[in-house]
């Protein structure tokens, strides 16, 4: 339902539950956050309010200056903890959110319960990891394994990917909204623009088809293929 975003200097915590809070008009049953931590990927999320999701976060026990935050609308499995966004490949290398459904999941998700990858949700979104770590097993570097997935996919999808030990997000948008915000050494990406609207007004609309890759130097937008495309950044006037 809703997609927070941040890659940048300092804290990302505040900024991602923060953004979480500005998304909450959408609606939404579950809610979490995944940052980097230094040996990893730290993720907490759980059903039921943001508000509860921030009660439960200890001050200071999560830190990390790349992380991603999801509000999900329930379509593929209850409204559970463990159906909550973000979802890791288990060893949480790389965690993913998604706004949106994957038609094709079933047939994945077969596909890769049969090679081994075990699965601890019931959502449509978990094929996404795993699809991801299976690639990185067979030797293609996070970029590569990111495109290649998404490259699987059918449906409507706004994904946001982080991986263990980088500085980056990659994101990918098919029938579903997604837009990066723009800010010194400091980038944004979610679902819309409220999300991140304290902190920046410049923003990129991501079309369908578009990736991202997002660090803390810049952003490059691409097509699936890996092909340049031209995105320019433009000034947004919300009125709240
Ligand atoms: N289909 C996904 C799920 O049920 C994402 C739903 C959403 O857009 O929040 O978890």
């Amino acid at each position: 339902c809703g997609i927070i975003g941040r890659v940048g200097d300092g804290n990302a915590i505040e900024t991602l539950l923060t953004g979480l809070e500005n998304l909450e008009y959408r609606g939404y049953d579950s809610a979490g956050v995944a940052v980097q931590n230094g040996a990893g990927i730290d993720v907490q999320k759980r059903s039921g309010k943001v508000e509860a999701l921030i009660d439960s976060i200890e001050p200071d026990a999560i830190e990390g200056r790349v992380g991603i935050g999801h509000t999900r609308w329930s379509t593929h499995g209850p409204p559970t903890d463990e159906n909550a966004h973000p979802h890791t490949d288990g060893t949480e290398d790389v965690a993913v959110v998604h706004n949106g459904i994957i038609e094709n999941y079933a047939g994945l998700r077969s596909q890769l319960q049969a090679a081994g990858y075990e699965f601890t949700s019931d959502t449509d979104t978990e094929v996404v990891p795993h699809l991801i770590q299976s690639y990185l097993d067979g030797g293609a570097d996070n970029e590569t394994a990111f495109r290649e997935a998404i490259a699987d996919l059918e449906g409507s999808y706004a994904i946001t990917a982080m991986f263990s030990g980088e500085h980056v997000l990659y994101a990918a948008r098919q029938g579903s909204p997604l837009v990066v915000g723009v800010e010194d050494g400091e980038y944004f990406l979610a679902s819309d623009v409220p999300a991140f609207l304290e902190y920046t007004d410049s923003v990129v609309y991501l079309r369908d088809g578009d990736v991202a890759v997002v660090d803390p130097d810049g952003v490059e937008f691409t097509d699936l293929a890996g092909n340049r495309v031209d995105r320019e950044p433009e000034t947004v006037e919300w009125d709240p």
